[in-house]
């Protein structure tokens, strides 16, 4: 009987548990279920597509390929195991509440019919639960978190993918309920918003491991003092490889470790690879995460409505060019730097006054790293209702933040070209720049100070 590889947010053939289990097995039969009960945003659903080719395309050139499953979730495995006449599925697990209870259901029903369902863990550093406290508990503060991994010491090694498997022929009447990527219509039609995701990205495994080589021989040299730096190509703009698992965090952990333990670039990199497991840890350990402020005092946070606001914001047009070109480089690319994720979502929630959970949409819409961890998980950090946030009077000031990360202008004058003309001297506040003030580009949507003193008050009040 063969073995169901079910893949998921693991879409890879090295450092994959459940595959090599698979393997080990006897013939496998590779799966991927797309099921609309769990909505993917736009920029997501783009990169879903060309993950699926990619995978598929590995598969065939390994003797196999990738059956796609379009609906219910539950029906697709037991129906696919069921006609398979399948011995076992396996998989490799997830962390959010509904893919979890999704798993535990599917893992009951299979063994109730006598096949045997085995979940492994291929998306972590580590399991959320082999990290603790003394006292058990999960931890609420990211750096004693961090130091109890590192006191475990490096994670496993990476496992190589399956030398020579053998695939299970998939019988044609199976054929029938088989889709291709094409058939799941995860691509923009009209308008084409895709142009600057095609030009930036390549999804798939073989693309993770390019750019993980030129980031660890090129740029983490460096990484440490160029990564606040928007203009730099200083990260590694390897998360939505990891968001969809074209490579894991342990293939990651260990290309970058191999270059020596007292390296601070290194050392600096490998902690925020930690955020992203300690964000799924939080996830798993909090599962309401995804909606629910993590300290409750917030739910009488008094958010604003304003609609024309949260467009400006959506559509690049605050006024402030930090801000801008932050949200156009998110909308082109379908990624948005770090520091500048920090300092707009600091200004939606704070200066404009608008609930996270609004910006943590557009976010997720809009991200080709749209991830259910580690996007409510930040946008809570950066709000002030996470558990271990930035205190709630740490308002960022765009001009500032501008000045400060983006101090020559490189980062907006390439995002907002209309006020590329500008002297460095007025590049974060062209209001100030008098006649010579662009006339195209938006005035202030909000006043710095009293939009500060408005959210000040409202914490306060809380
Ligand atoms: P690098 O600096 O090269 O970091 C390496 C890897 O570490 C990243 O690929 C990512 O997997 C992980 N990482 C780095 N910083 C963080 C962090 N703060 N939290 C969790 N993981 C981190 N990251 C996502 O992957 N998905 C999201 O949906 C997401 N939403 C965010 C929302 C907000 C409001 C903010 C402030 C940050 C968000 N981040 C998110 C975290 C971070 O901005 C991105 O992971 C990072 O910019 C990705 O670029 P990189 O791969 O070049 O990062």
């Amino acid at each position: 009987a063969p073995t169901i590889m079910w893949f998921r947010d693991d879409l890879r053939l090295g450092d994959n548990p459940a595959l090599c289990d698979a393997v080990s097995r006897g013939r496998v039969v590779c799966l991927y279920v797309h099921d609309p009960a769990f909505p993917l945003g736009g920029a997501e659903k783009w990169w879903l597509h060309g993950a699926l080719s990619a995978l598929d395309h590995d598969l065939r050139a390994q003797g196999g390929r990738l059956c796609i499953m379009a609906g219910d979730t539950h029906e697709s495995v037991l129906w696919l195991a069921a006609r398979t006449g399948a011995g076992a599925v396996v998989w490799n697990r997830r962390y959010g509440p509904r893919a979890r209870q999704v798993d535990t259901d599917v893992k009951a029903a299979l063994k109730a019919r006598g096949v045997d369902a085995h979940s492994h863990p291929g998306n972590m550093l580590h399991e959320p639960w082999q990290v603790r406290t003394k006292q058990g508990t999960p931890f609420r503060v990211f750096t004693p978190w961090w130091r109890a991994v590192q006191a475990k010491g490096p994670p496993l090694p990476p496992l190589p993918a399956p030398d020579q498997p053998a695939f299970a022929v998939v019988p044609p009447e199976i054929g029938d309920r088989l889709v291709r990527p094409a058939d799941l219509a995860l691509l923009p039609v009209r308008p084409d918003w895709a142009q600057g995701l095609r030009a930036q990205w390549q999804p798939g495994e073989a693309a993770a491991h390019a750019r993980l080589d030129a980031f660890v021989a090129e740029r983490v040299h460096g990484y440490a003092t160029q990564r606040e730096l928007p203009a730099q190509p200083a990260t590694s703009g390897l998360s939505p490889y990891l968001r969809f698992g074209h490579v894991s965090p342990r293939q990651v952990w260990h290309a970058v470790e191999t270059l020596g333990p007292g390296d601070q670039d290194s050392a600096c990199f490998l902690s925020e690879v930690g955020w992203r497991d300690f964000a799924h840890a939080t996830l798993f350990d909090f599962p309401g995460m995804g909606t629910g402020n993590l300290r409750p005092e917030y739910d009488n946070m008094p958010w604003r409505h304003d609609p024309v606001a949260l467009r400006a914001w959506q559509k690049g047009k605050t006024g402030y060019p930090i801000i801008d070109a932050g949200m156009r480089e998110l909308w082109h690319t379908g990624w948005m730097h770090n520091r500048v994720r920090m300092v707009v979502a600091s200004f939606l929630t704070k200066h404009l006054l608008l609930d996270w959970r609004v910006g943590e949409a557009w976010f997720a819409d809009t991200l080709v790293d749209a991830d259910a961890a580690s996007n409510p998980f930040n946008w809570q950090w950066v709000a002030g209702c996470g558990l271990d946030a930035a205190p709630y009077f740490r308002v960022f000031n765009p001009v500032a933040q501008g000045e400060k990360f983006d101090p020559a202008g490189d980062y907006v004058r390439k995002w907002v070209p209309e006020i590329a003309h500008l002297p460095n001297k007025y590049i974060h506040a062209p209001w100030k720049a008098g006649p010579s003030a662009p006339g195209g580009y938006p005035a202030p949507i909000v006043d710095l100070a009293g939009g500060r003193a408005r959210a000040l008050a409202a914490w306060k009040a809380l």
